[in-house]
């Protein structure tokens, strides 16, 4: 029995009877059963699925949105844009899906011709985590049904209502039966699911413990794994920036999704030469920030997504303070039902403590001071993942040194640092491996098989 809270008071929401192994059998069955009709359909088919999904969300956005801010609690505005931008996705790969599956030709020395064709590979387990509900799927889901493999979800236990809810659009939308399952489960059963022959591969957006569970897994059965894990992303501020737009930015992007999101500027790295400056003007936008009712379009903070995951911010603030950081303010506890707190920032974090290297997913900022370009890139480095990064300069030296420097899948200009639907997205080191969005991630899961003409 899975059981769902709503973390802005407490109450619960609702009780899902978990599938046992028989269900989860039949299930797959039908996963199996449904590719082999799929692989072969009409690439319109599966784009008229997709455009009709993304009408869809786009008409239902509100309903889908309050059923977000419902289960995880993030502000409603950002959950109508959580679900605006699925719906953006799913009309783009409806649109420049096709051109993206175009057979390569190579014209051999020997005179013959080899095409590369892409080709399906069968049904593909996607185990989802709670902060983006809706887009972490769609980002799977898209491309898993422009190329003709079917989805299989274990979504995270918190968000079982998102999770149900998507399978009935796509069958809304006309997606044969099977070609998207929902998967009402735990995480116990997931090891059999990736050693079952019916599953080809597996993807996973979540923690670093989550992603080495999934990936040891898919590796004992020789299975490939795409993996989006955490982050602590760097952005940075140096002397050319303007200034009152980054400190907007930098409170944003801390504080976005209840500050819980994968990406975005956790650790703000400031030039010595504005440091001053840009602090006083961070910590008094920050100290501003008022939490407040998720459903309230004027909210910028709500509560976290559980209070688990509040009390772990807590461990983390009392952590930091153990190792010499200074809590310049907030990052307490709200005495009331659900899972609230307050913003806080951090300052005199040592580089490469725990403090330093940990992702504190919540709403509590750290705050460094970089002599110089070395210096920021230096501590923007000094971590053990490679997600985001943002970086606020009109320097074009210091852009290209940024651009090749700082160790992550992505570095994003004078603006809060988010995925784009047309470009890849993914980390390095340990935020994971492989890609998604773009050709890139529709090509994860397909076969590309050389047929060579002599
Ligand atoms: P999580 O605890 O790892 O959960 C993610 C998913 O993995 C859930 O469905 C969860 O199921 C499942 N899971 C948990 N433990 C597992 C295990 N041992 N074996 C197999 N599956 C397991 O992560 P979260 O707390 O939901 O999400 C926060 C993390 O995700 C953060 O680190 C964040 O940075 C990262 N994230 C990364 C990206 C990206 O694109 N790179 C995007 C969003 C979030 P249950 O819910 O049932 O436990």
């Amino acid at each position: 029995m899975i059981t769902t809270t709503n973390p802005a008071t407490g109450e619960t929401i609702a009780e899902y009877e978990t599938l046992d192994k028989a269900a989860i059998d039949r299930k797959l069955a039908r996963a199996h059963d449904s590719y082999r009709d799929w692989r072969t359909s009409e690439l319109s088919r599966r784009t008229d699925v997709l455009s009709k999904m993304g009408d869809l969300y786009e008409s239902r956005k509100d309903e889908l949105a309050r059923l977000a801010v419902t289960e995880m609690g993030k502000p409603i505005s950002q959950a109508i844009g959580e679900v605006e931008k699925c719906a953006a996705l799913l009309h783009h790969f409806a649109k420049a899906g096709p051109d993206m599956l175009k057979p390569e030709t190579w014209h051999l020395s020997d005179g013959g011709r080899a095409e590369g064709r892409w080709l399906p590979q069968g049904p593909v387990l996607a185990v989802m985590p709670w902060n983006f509900p809706y887009w972490q799927v769609v980002r799977f889901l898209a491309p898993t049904i422009l190329a003709g493999n079917v989805g299989l979800l274990k979504h995270a236990s918190i968000v079982q209502g998102v999770a149900a809810k998507m399978e009935e659009l796509a069958l809304e939308a006309g997606a044969p039966e099977g070609v998207f399952q929902n998967l009402c489960i735990g995480s116990d059963p997931i090891a059999d699911i990736i050693a079952d022959d019916r599953v080809i591969a597996a993807t996973l957006t979540g923690s670093e413990g989550a992603g080495s569970a999934v990936a040891e897994q898919a590796g004992k059965n020789l299975k490939k794994v795409v993996l989006e894990l955490g982050g602590s992303d760097p952005f940075i501020v140096m002397p050319s920036a303007d200034i009152d737009q980054a400190v907007k930015d930098a409170v944003q992007a801390r504080i976005q999704n209840n500050g819980q999101s994968c990406i975005c500027g956790k650790r703000t790295i400031v030039h010595a030469d504005i440091y001053d400056d840009f602090a006083d003007r961070f910590i008094a936008a920050l100290k501003d920030i008022e939490p407040g009712d998720p459903m309230d379009e004027d909210t910028e903070l709500g509560p976290l997504s559980s209070e688990s995951q509040r009390d772990t911010v807590l461990d983390q603030v009392s952590k930091a303070k153990e190792e010499g950081a200074t809590l310049l303010f907030g990052g307490e506890n709200i005495d009331r039902p659900g899972a609230w707190m307050t913003a806080g920032l951090l300052t005199d974090v040592e580089v490469g403590s725990e403090t330093g290297t940990d992702e504190i997913f919540g709403p509590v900022g750290q705050l460094y001071r970089a002599a110089d370009i070395d210096e920021a890139i230096r501590i923007a480095n000094a971590i053990p993942y490679g997600l985001g990064s943002a970086a606020w300069t009109h320097d074009d030296s210091e852009r290209e040194r940024f651009a090749n420097e700082i160790e992550a899948g992505m570095t994003t200009f004078n603006a809060v640092n988010g995925s784009k639907i047309e470009a890849p997205f993914g980390g390095i080191k340990r935020s994971g491996h492989g890609r998604e969005l773009s050709r890139f991630g529709l090509h994860e899961f397909m076969n590309l098989k050389t047929v060579v003409y002599p």
